[in-house]
């Protein structure tokens, strides 16, 4: 019994998910194995191999891995999967686009979003919005799951002897090809890697106050900027801070939420973060019932205030 984690991975390193997953993978018993689909990907080898657990790193080289078409991807992995009893990705955007393809394939059912293993079939789960946890046994052959990343540690990124393998890379699908990619170039922190996030909700009012009340005290914190479903719909805050069941699902360190009411979509998201801080006028805000820390105050004096504090 073998565990395949599919790397994230921008071809020179390994995206902190991976390391989450290699943890879930280590619970479900048996070796651990990395695949790297990539082109010109021998330095996110390299850095595989050093992830403590991880028995086996197999790069995969092709020009048709190079700009992570899951068509492609997921061929890669069904070119390898018969000899492992458990597939794994992370629940990223990536990993979610690609390993439906590699279920249907296969002919098993997915497993989706774990955020434990009880046993090699048995797995938790969070349903509605994270308002009930399912356990689900599956008597597939081949586990194909994705793991949800804040559910598990990260497995160190150092001390790991892996060896390193090459494999053939698959041939271009022709299914899709690559036309551009729009990235969004920010100093700060990525929402999901972030150790701590501010996030603001309806109650800044426009883009002008959110930027003018949040951005000092993110920019004090190092921190990463979120934002409610209700910011983003309004145009306050960009789609890609949103956190929450459509959102992204973070678990920092700290987490301070400033005027967000703490709806249960935005706490699906949030929730698990280690220290929550709260900060809305109004003391009856489901928001404070999963604060650690709970100021009842304006947030356009609270706010100024704790970054002139800092
Ligand atoms: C299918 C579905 C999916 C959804 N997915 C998401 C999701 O991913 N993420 C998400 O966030 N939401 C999501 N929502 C929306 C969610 O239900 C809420 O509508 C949304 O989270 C509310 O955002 P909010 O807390 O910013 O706004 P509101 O609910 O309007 O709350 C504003 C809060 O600010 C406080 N306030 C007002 N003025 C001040 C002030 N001056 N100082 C301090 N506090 C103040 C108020 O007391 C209030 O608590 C989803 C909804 C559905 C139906």
């Amino acid at each position: 019994m073998s565990a395949l984690v599919i790397a994230e991975h921008d071809h020179a390193s390994i995206k902190p998910a991976t390391l989450n997953t290699v943890t879930a993978a280590l619970a479900c018993g048996g070796d651990v194995h990395v695949l790297v689909a990539g082109a010109n990907a021998a330095e996110a080898g390299k850095a595989a191999a050093q992830i403590a657990g991880v028995a086996k790193v197999i790069v995969a080289d092709s020009a048709s891995l190079a700009e992570n078409l899951a068509e492609n991807v997921a061929a890669q992995v069904l070119a390898i999967a018969a000899n492992y009893s458990h597939i794994l990705f992370p629940s990223t955007a990536n990993g979610k686009n690609v390993a439906p393809r590699v279920a249907a394939k296969l002919d098993v059912a997915q497993i989706s979003d774990i955020t434990q293993v009880v046993s090699a079939d048995t797995f938790e789960r969070p349903i509605y919005a994270g308002n009930a946890i399912a356990t689900v046994q599956s008597s597939d052959a081949t586990k194909v799951i994705t793991v949800r990343t804040t559910g598990f540690d990260a497995a160190a990124a150092t001390g790991g002897t892996a060896t390193v393998e090459t494999a053939e890379g698959v041939a271009d699908s022709g299914k899709s090809s690559f036309v551009g990619r729009e990235v969004t170039k920010s100093d700060r922190p990525e929402l999901t890697a972030a150790k701590i996030i501010v996030s603001g909700g309806r109650a800044l009012g426009s883009a002008e106050k959110f930027t003018e009340v949040m951005t000092p005290l993110a920019d004090k914190l190092n921190a990463g900027l979120g934002a409610s479903r209700a910011a983003v719909d309004a145009g306050y805050a960009p789609n890609d801070w949103q956190v929450g069941q459509t959102g992204k699902i973070v678990a920092p360190q700290l987490y301070i939420a400033a005027g967000i009411s703490g709806a249960i979509q935005h706490l699906a998201g949030m929730k698990d973060s280690k220290v929550i801080v709260a900060i809305n006028k109004d003391e009856e805000a489901p928001i404070f019932s999963v604060a650690d820390y709970g100021l009842v105050a304006d947030l356009f004096t609270a706010v100024p205030e704790l970054v002139k504090a800092l």
